[in-house]
C-alpha cells in the first residue's frame, strides 16, 4: 500500500478550474460535464442531475492528484443526486451535505442510512433492476462485480451502476465494476447509448478482482451495445500500482485495434459537451 500512496503525497495537485460555460441545451439533449474520477454533471433542457459527486481533497490518506474541473459553487441548481455505491471515492458526505437542498438521492438498497442525515427530501434505495420514475426521468440501478462495504463489516451495502434515461435517450454510469458478463444482460434490457465506464484502478494493492482494465471496459461497451465510451475512474485518485496517465493510453490503443476509436470521447474535467 505504501508504494501506491507515498508518491501521491509529494505530487503537486494538478487541473485547471475556469468558471464553465455551460451551454444552451435543447430538449432531447444531453449535457455532459466530468468533474473528475467518477463524478458527473448530466443535464438535460430542464434537470441537472449528479453521479457520485466527489469534491474531496482527500480519501482519508489519499491525495487528489487532479482538481476537480467546476468549482463546487459554480453547479447549477441540482434536482437529483445519484451515488453508486458506498466507497470514499464515490460516496463523500461532506460533498453530499453542500448539495443537499431538499432534492431527491437515489442509491442502492443499504446505502441510505449513509445518506438520509444530510439535507435530502426523500431517500430512494433501489434493488437490481429496480426503476424510479422521477418526472420525465427514469433511474435504474443495475448490477455490477465489486463490494459494498464503506469500511469492513457493513457487507450489506448495495453497490451498482445507474441507467439514466430522458426524452427517449440514456446515459449508463457504471459505478465501480470487475468485468462480468452482466454487461450483456444490461445492454439487453437496457438500450445504453453513452457508457460512462471505468478504466483505472485496476491494479490494486489488495490484489482484488475488482476493476476492469482498459482492455476489459472496451469489451464491456461492445457487449453493452452502447453508442459513446466515455471512459472515467482515472487521473485522479491513485488507486493502484498503475500511473495515472496508463489507463487512457491502453484504452485508446485497444479501441483502435477494435475499431472503435471514433466511438470514445475523452472528457476534460470541467469541459461541458453536448450529445
Ligand atoms: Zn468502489
Ligand atoms: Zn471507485
Amino acid at each position: 500500500m505504501a508504494e501506491v500512496l507515498i508518491p501521491s503525497l509529494f505530487t503537486k495537485r494538478s487541473g485547471e478550474r475556469a468558471v464553465p460555460r455551460f451551454p444552451k441545451i435543447r430538449p432531447g439533449e444531453f449535457c455532459i460535464t466530468w468533474i473528475g474520477h467518477a463524478s458527473f454533471l448530466i443535464q438535460t433542457h430542464d434537470r441537472n442531475i449528479l453521479v457520485d459527486p466527489n469534491w474531496a481533497k482527500w480519501l482519508k490518506v489519499i491525495k487528489r492528484l487532479k482538481r476537480p474541473g467546476i468549482e463546487l459553487h459554480h453547479l447549477p441548481d441540482i434536482d437529483l443526486v445519484l451515488v453508486t455505491h458506498a466507497h470514499f471515492d464515490h460516496l463523500d458526505r461532506r460533498t453530499l451535505r453542500r448539495i443537499a437542498s431538499d432534492q431527491p438521492i437515489v442509491v442502492p438498497v443499504g446505502v441510505g442510512t449513509l445518506v438520509h442525515d444530510l439535507g435530502f427530501n426523500i431517500v430512494h434505495e433501489l434493488d437490481y433492476w429496480q426503476t424510479v420514475p422521477l418526472e420525465a426521468l427514469k433511474i435504474s440501478l443495475t448490477p455490477c462485480h465489486h463490494w459494498g462495504a464503506r469500511f469492513l463489516a457493513d457487507l450489506h451495502r448495495g453497490f451498482g451502476g445507474f441507467v439514466i434515461e430522458a426524452n427517449g435517450r440514456s446515459i449508463f454510469h457504471c459505478g465501480d465494476s470487475a468485468y462480468f458478463p452482466g454487461f450483456k444482460e444490461i445492454g439487453e434490457r437496457h438500450e445504453i447509448e453513452i457508457a460512462l465506464l471505468p478504466i483505472g484502478a485496476y491494479d490494486p494493492p489488495s490484489g482484488r478482482e475488482v476493476h476492469m482494465n482498459p482492455e476489459e471496459a472496451v469489451q464491456a461497451f461492445l457487449e453493452l451495445r452502447a453508442k459513446k465510451l466515455v471512459p472515467m475512474h482515472y487521473g485522479t485518485f491513485r488507486l493502484g500500482y498503475e500511473p495515472l496517465d496508463e489507463p487512457l493510453t491502453r484504452l485508446l490503443a485497444r479501441a483502435k485495434e477494435a475499431g472503435i476509436h471514433d466511438d470514445v470521447l475523452v472528457m476534460t474535467e470541467g469541459q461541458p459537451v453536448v450529445l
